[in-house]
């Protein structure tokens, strides 16, 4: 098979065709040129764009160009070296991009590993006939057969929610409740080993890539036997471009039958699909926060729609909007209501700060249940959401506190090596030294204030001198492979105490872990979010669920000002589903998600005022627009306020709200007004961008 075959080896006498393609720029989408040759809707060609070439997609085949046929351009070749898109992946792709707002073709191109979609791969003398051909002609990597573990007898609720599953014909939206330590993945194993058996492949999202090898572990050992040897594909950002073209090419090929991903697996290429998992589906990881700004989990449920099939999201505390759609019946329920090993869930304790003496931010509380899990050879994990040796560095004579020159936030401390300090702005990546005197009043006694993970650290192996105290933390697992070998380090029982970010809350079943202790928990509290609440709430469910999972009589200590808040009270009793019904209240008696559809509009500028003049005339339009089209639908529109930490990289940012009860008329509103944003009096002097369904507010 010709590889490529470039445009000008054509006869000449072939009809013309015209082609519309998807290019990943950022002003309109689609964009007809003309082609001598065969072209099928679903291949890459290679196109001028301006005064580049361009790799593009074919989404269309029209009878007569959108515009003057004289100056459409010819394609410069057709890429063949793979099998076109499918129409299924590229109707998913077209939802995607309707109802995100955003051009197809920054959908389309993307969700393509890099070398399919960058021109140099393809030209120049060291290409050769492209990425794919030099990938094959490498010897393919087969994976190595793993040992296959033990598979442990389903309960009889892991049974039901097993056979529901399979026997669900069609798309059917199913949400697996279940407690921290209740079986999950058994069940998501059980369930993709009966789909391959039928033939159908398999695609399992989950939050994070730290726990992708984890998963990925046990889906070899258990599924390669139904999937094949290379029959699982993972899927992640921090794959390097040859791993992911490689884990493509397996997936859009067929040979892989199971993909195991983060987000951004929800656009594989596989059709044949018989089941979608979303693990932790209320996890906020799933939605890209920049670009198109999808939720893949919401991807996930349009998806299985799509194909007739059934889609399964698990959590123990699952996202108050999936918790509504149950409540409705349009989710069916699946309950696990049990813990798979241990008989008992943790047992949770409040401390009350506020009256105590404390101990580098240790209650006596907290330190002595320690000195008792570390004596009984149990492991210990401290959870502390902030990383860094302190939040800021402070003047005690005249009340400096380190900032950031480009944005209006803190410098975090951090400690590089025991000597040597810096500040980082965790919002910009700013890093400066640490100054030797007070840049304000020259006074040398500079302090930390607050503490972050390094601090923490250190005072425990002060505190605890045996003991052998690991950090896992976004600044401790920089280097590839290193979170993994730490979490390894902590399953292998090398490690006593841990001491962490959220990074180490989720998904992990560490068998000997007694103890949780939570610090400074109340960050979240008074948060202007309206999610913040129930974030939190999920975060300190899933923390704590890491405690006594194998053994029983775990146990778990928030230290907290604020005992008496709704969200502790529920957290003392495991009760999400009480936490859920009074929340729920809340965001209907304030028509807030799920009880409304929201829109936000941004903008930031070197100054807040045109940002601001930009979202107040978007405003109006906004307004006169649904006097005009939908007289009858209400339309909520806040005024557009400054964001909480206002500028960012010396770029003042400011935010519109929009709100509607009714998601189709607000998807028509979005669509109109975004046609003519662009032609705002403003809309030049600022950087302005739109998201549906914003996580964070
Ligand atoms: P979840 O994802 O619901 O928090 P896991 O799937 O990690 O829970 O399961 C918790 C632990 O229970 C794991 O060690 C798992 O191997 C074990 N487990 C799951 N199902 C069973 C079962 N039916 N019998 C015995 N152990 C089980
Ligand atoms: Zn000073
Ligand atoms: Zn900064």
């Amino acid at each position: 098979m010709a590889d490529i075959i470039p445009a000008e080896c054509v006869q000449t006498s072939a009809p013309i065709r015209w082609v519309r393609v998807a290019l990943d720029v950022p002003l309109a989408d689609l964009y007809d040129y003309r082609s001598n040759e065969a072209v099928v809707v679903g291949d890459r060609v290679i196109v001028a764009f301006g005064r580049r070439k361009m790799i593009g997609v074919v989404v269309g085949l029209p009878e007569v160009p959108g515009c003057d046929p004289s100056k459409v351009k010819d394609v410069l070749a057709v890429l063949k070296d793979i099998a076109p898109l499918s129409s299924s992946w590229l109707h998913f792709a077209t939802f995607a991009a309707e109802y995100y707002q955003r051009p197809l073709g920054e959908v389309i191109l993307p969700a393509l590993p890099m070398p399919l979609r960058s021109v140099p791969s393809y030209q120049g003398k060291r290409s050769g006939a492209g990425p794919v051909v030099r990938l094959a002609k490498r010897r393919a990597s087969q994976q190595e057969a793993t040992a296959t573990s033990v598979v442990p007898q389903l309960n009889s609720q892991q049974e039901q929610a097993v056979t529901a599953l399979i026997a669900a014909k069609g798309f059917k939206t199913f949400l697996l409740y279940g407690v921290t330590g209740s079986g999950k993945t058994e069940v998501y194993l059980h369930a993709a080993a009966q789909t391959l058996a039928l033939g159908k492949r398999v695609l399992m999202l989950v939050p994070e890539i730290n726990l992708t090898p984890q998963f990925e572990q046990s889906l070899r050992a258990r599924l390669e036997p139904v999937a094949g040897v290379n029959g699982v594909a993972v899927m992640h950002s921090a794959l390097s471009d040859g791993e992911r073209l490689r884990a493509w090419l397996r997936v859009q090929s067929g040979e892989a039958r199971i993909v195991l991903g983060t987000r951004l697996a929800i656009f594989a290429p596989l059709d044949d699909l018989g089941l979608i998992v979303v693990d932790e589906e209320h996890d906020p990881s799933y939605k890209q926060q920049d670009g198109l700004r999808y939720s893949a989990r919401d991807l996930a449920v349009w998806r299985a729609h799509d194909l007739g099939i059934p889609v399964v999201l698990g959590s123990a505390t699952p996202s108050l909007e999936s918790w509504a759609n149950a409540e409705k019946s349009i989710y069916q329920r699946l309950d696990l209501p049990a813990r798979a090993r241990a008989v008992t869930l943790p047992s949770v304790r409040l401390v009350d700060t506020r009256r105590l003496q404390m101990d580098h931010g240790l209650s006596p509380h907290l330190v002595e249940a320690m000195r008792a899990r570390l004596a009984n050879k149990e492991q210990v994990l401290i959870f502390l959401n902030r990383r860094g040796y302190a939040p800021a560095l402070h003047c005690n004579s005249c009340g400096w506190v380190s900032q950031c020159t480009r944005c209006t936030t803190f410098t975090v401390l951090h400690r590089l090596t025991a000597q040597r300090a810096q500040l980082h702005c965790h919002h910009c990546g700013l890093a400066q030294n640490v100054p030797k005197a007070c840049p304000d009043c020259g006074d040398q006694d500079l302090q930390p204030m607050g503490r972050g993970t390094q601090r923490v650290e250190e005072h425990l192996a002060e505190l605890f001198p045996g003991a052998r105290v690991v950090r896992i933390d976004a600044d401790s697992t920089r280097k590839k492979g290193s979170a993994q070998a730490l979490f390894a380090s902590v399953h292998a029982g090398e490690v006593d105490i841990l001491v962490g970010t959220q990074m180490v809350a989720k998904g992990h079943d560490f068998a000997n872990l007694g103890l949780v202790g939570v610090l400074n928990a109340d960050a979240l509290l008074f948060s202007q979010d309206f999610r913040a609440p129930e974030r939190l709430f999920a975060q300190l469910m899933q923390v704590a669920g890491r405690a006594g999972r194998h053994s029983g009589h775990g146990e778990v200590i928030v230290q907290t000002g604020y005992p008496e808040q709704a969200v502790y009270q529920a957290l003392l009793k495991h009760d999400y589903a009480g936490f859920a019904r009074h929340s729920l209240q809340e965001r209907q008696a304030a028509a807030l998600p799920p009880f409304s559809y929201q829109a936000l509009l941004s903008a930031e500028a070197r100054e807040l005022t045109p940002a601001l003049d930009f979202l107040r005339g978007a405003r109006e339009l906004a307004s006169e627009l649904s006097a005009h089209y939908q007289t009858e639908v209400v339309l909520t529109l806040y005024d557009p306020v400054p964001l909480r930490i206002v500028r960012v990289d010396n770029m003042c940012r400011a935010q519109l709200l929009l709100e509607s009860t009714n998601r189709p008329a607000l998807q028509s509103l979005l669509r109109h007004w975004l046609k003519l944003l662009p032609e705002q009096p403003d809309a030049r002097r600022v950087r302005w961008q739109l998201e549906v369904d914003p996580l964070e507010i």
